[in-house]
């Protein structure tokens, strides 16, 4: 995002407050400078010369740019989006934050390297519909029935690793390549809510294209799925973690399709859309932040009747496994996708 669209945008605030109260960083430090408000102010303060960059870095770094605030702002001001771009130019790649980087997406690199020498499923029904499968479903080579129905569309990584590094160069290479294959395409299905959110964020994309970029509850809404014969989830309690950068109307789409499946019992959790605290590599560097936000969620699950948690963003799922670790209390965990491919059947 260029300066002069940040001076817009900031101007825009009204100074409301809205956004304090959804902060998850304000529930857990009480301090308003870490908070969508205090941040703004501190980037006008920045504009007009009144503030060092230094002044304000260190509250711009706590943030956990899960977008509560923006999803919350009556004055449609999209923070996270500033915060991410602000804090990667700040804190550009250091030799350090690279290594880590690097050292972070080893596992993905090397499930790859094993995974490059399996044949790719080949399905013969494929649709125009484009898949953006996210890294780490790339990664695992996990071939699901979005590979059946969808074209794989040879995107790159939707970024946000990058950007929360720092790594703006790195970030600008796989936003030109995923931008070009989404102008040319007709419609492109996401399985993760926060690729999808990341994308919706490229400033180059124009409002038409924005309307190509499905979540794939979409496809599932008009159909009616049953549990298969054998599977154990039979008169079981399910409920579902909405990921912070998740659209309200896919959750919608999400709990009316977990709802109408037989032999099944949707349950909506207790503060269904409360963060895991996990946020990528928010939880290397925050720990104990990351940590107390975890352990509110984990009373809420232990709390739940439910026998199952679903999420769809593969850092809330590992999120949600290390709140259930640290709050002893072991429930299943699985992204959506999986358990449609386990358990479900047309019916
Ligand atoms: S909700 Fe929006 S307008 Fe209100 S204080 Fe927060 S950022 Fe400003
Ligand atoms: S993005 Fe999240 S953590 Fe950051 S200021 Fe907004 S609500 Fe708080």
């Amino acid at each position: 995002m260029l300066d002069d669209e940040i001076k817009k945008n900031i101007s825009k605030c009204s100074r409301c407050a809205l956004c304090v109260q959804n902060c998850p960083i304000y529930e857990i430090k009480k301090d308003e400078n870490n908070t969508s408000r205090g941040l703004i102010c501190k980037l006008s303060g920045l504009e007009k010369g009144l503030l060092s960059e230094k002044e304000i870095k260190k509250d711009l770094k706590i943030c956990l740019e899960c977008s509560k605030c923006a999803s919350n702002c009556p004055s449609k001001i999209n923070t996270t989006k500033i915060f991410a771009y602000k804090n990667a130019c700040f804190s550009p790649s250091k030799i350090s934050q690279r290594l880590f980087l690097s050292i972070k997406l080893l596992p993905i690199k090397f499930l790859y390297f094993i995974n490059f020498f399996k044949p790719t499923k080949k399905t013969a029904l494929k649709s125009e519909l484009l898949y953006f499968k996210g890294c780490v479903a790339k990664a695992q080579h996990k071939t699901t029935f979005l590979d059946e129905i969808l074209t794989n569309g040879n995107f790159l990584c939707c970024g946000l690793p990058y950007l929360a590094s720092g790594d703006i160069k790195n970030y600008s290479k796989a936003k030109k390549n995923n931008i070009e294959i989404i102008k040319k395409a007709k419609k492109v299905v996401f399985d993760c809510a926060s690729c999808k959110s990341a994308i919706l964020n490229y400033d180059e994309l124009s409002e038409n294209d924005k309307q190509k970029i499905v979540f794939f509850s979409e496809l599932l809404k008009d159909k009616k799925f049953k549990l298969k014969n054998n599977s154990k989830y039979k008169n079981k309690i399910v409920t579902f973690h909405k990921p912070c950068h998740m659209d309200k109307s896919d959750f919608e789409n999400i709990e009316k399709f977990l709802s109408n499946i037989e032999n099944l019992t949707y349950k909506r959790l207790d503060n269904f859309d409360s963060c895991c605290g996990f946020g990528g590599s928010y939880f290397v560097f925050h720990p104990i932040i990351s940590t107390k936000i975890a352990l509110k969620k984990a009373l809420t699950i232990k709390n739940s009747k439910a026998d199952l948690i679903l999420t769809s963003c593969p850092s809330c799922t590992i999120g949600l496994r290390y709140n259930q670790l640290i709050s002893a209390n072991f429930k299943k965990t699985l992204e959506l996708r999986d358990f449609i491919e386990n358990e479900l059947i047309i019916d």
